[in-house]
This record gives C-alpha cells, sequence and structure tokens, in this order.
C-alpha cells in the first residue's frame, strides 16, 4: 500500500460526527495499550498520527484516521481498564457495540492480542461477539520483538487455541517496534479497501 495522505479526522463521542460518505472502515480492537495506536502509524508510515500513550484507557472515543482519502482507520476505545467504574464501562461496551453492529461501512475488524500474554476474557468476548454478527477478523499478535523468535510458535498457538480462531481468520505476527508483518496485513486489508 502507497500511502499518500493520512489526517486525523475526529475523535467522535456519538454517531452524529462519524464520517459522511460510503468509504470503507478498518476498525481496530483490543485492550488498552495492547498498541493499537502504534500499529496505526507503522502502518502509514508515521511517528505519531495517531497518538500513542503509555497511560492506558485514555481513549474513550472513536478516533477516525483518514488514509489517502480513500478509506478510515478506527482506534476503537481500549476496553480491560480496571481502574474504570463499571457504570463508565458499560456505556462504553454500548458505544462500540453500536459502532460494530450497525455501521455499514465497517468491512473489516482488527483484533490486536499481546504475543506474550494468554487472551483476556474480554479479548475471547470481543472475538467471539464479532464472529456472531459476521463481521470479518483478522487477530494481529503484536509486540513480537519482545519475545524471541523460537517462542513465537508457541504464544501463537495458546492464542489461537483460547480465542478459538477459526481456518478461515487470519492471524498476523506483528510488531510494530521492527515493522515486521506490516506487508502481510496489508496485503489481507487491500481485498476490503477495494469499492
Ligand atoms: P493503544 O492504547 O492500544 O493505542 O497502545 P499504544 O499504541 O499507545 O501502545 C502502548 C505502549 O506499547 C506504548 O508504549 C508503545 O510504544 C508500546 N508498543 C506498542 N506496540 C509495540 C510493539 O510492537 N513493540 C514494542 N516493543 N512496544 C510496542
Amino acid at each position: 500500500m502507497i500511502i499518500r495522505s493520512s489526517e486525523f479526522i475526529i475523535s467522535a463521542v456519538g454517531p452524529k460526527q462519524y464520517p459522511e460518505g460510503n468509504q470503507p472502515e478498518i476498525a481496530l480492537a483490543g485492550r488498552s495499550n495492547v498498541g493499537k495506536s502504534s500499529l496505526i502509524n507503522r502502518l502509514i508510515n508515521r511517528k505519531n498520527l495517531a497518538r500513542t500513550s503509555a497511560k492506558p484507557g485514555k481513549t474513550q472515543t472513536l478516533n477516525f484516521y483518514h488514509i489517502n482519502q480513500a478509506f478510515y482507520f478506527v482506534d476503537l476505545p481500549g476496553y480491560g481498564f480496571a481502574r474504570v467504574p463499571k457504570s463508565i464501562k458499560d456505556q462504553w461496551a454500548k458505544f462500540i457495540e453500536q459502532y460494530l453492529s450497525k455501521r455499514d461501512q465497517l468491512k473489516v475488524v482488527i483484533q490486536l492480542v499481546d504475543l506474550r500474554h494468554p487472551p483476556s476474557n474480554e479479548d475471547i468476548h470481543m472475538f467471539e461477539w464479532l464472529g456472531h454478527f459476521g463481521i470479518p477478523r483478522i487477530v494481529v499478535t503484536t509486540k513480537a520483538d519482545k519475545i524471541s523468535r523460537g517462542q513465537w510458535p508457541k504464544h501463537q498457538k495458546i492464542i489461537r487455541e483460547a480465542l478459538r480462531v477459526p481456518k478461515d481468520v487470519p492471524m498476523v505476527l506483528f510488531s510494530s517496534e521492527t515493522g515486521q508483518g506490516k506487508e502481510e496485513l496489508w496485503s489481507l486489508l487491500e481485498p476490503y479497501l477495494r469499492v
């Protein structure tokens, strides 16, 4: 993918703020701090367009990034931030679910999990939920640079089994640090971007 332009559009707090038009959207789901912003930045060759933050749970909005004036990345609010009260968590969940289940422009969801750790219950729940709604999924196991190459298959297997990833759902080993997996991920995304 050749990136000609990338632009932050809006941190939406409600559907009225979503961009108009029919351009395809690729959403990113995963726990806070898993590396969603870093993955966007790496895919589009920008150091800091999507704001990465060491502080988990900051992103409580849907952040839209317009790429090549042709499609959007949508960074979903990170789930699994323990210090947030349940009422607020429920509110987020509703907000995310509404977007995921109702948005026609949404073509595929990239679900990120940390390659180092077994998926959380929230990861498992989200993955199942997306499948239930028939939303195309790509699993990205990220932060691969943080463990040795020899350990990768073992960790991938643990994640594949815990999430019960079906054979037709791709899993991509990724590192925002080294750029590993970038071309493979783009080649999986491109079919969804053809109008
Ligand atoms: P988000 O909350 O999901 O958007 O996560 P961020 O993209 O802000 O990343 C959280 C932290 O993990 C930051 O300190 C990143 O630098 C770090 N990080 C993200 N991806 C990677 C990766 O692939 N490798 C390494 N080593 N660090 C990463």
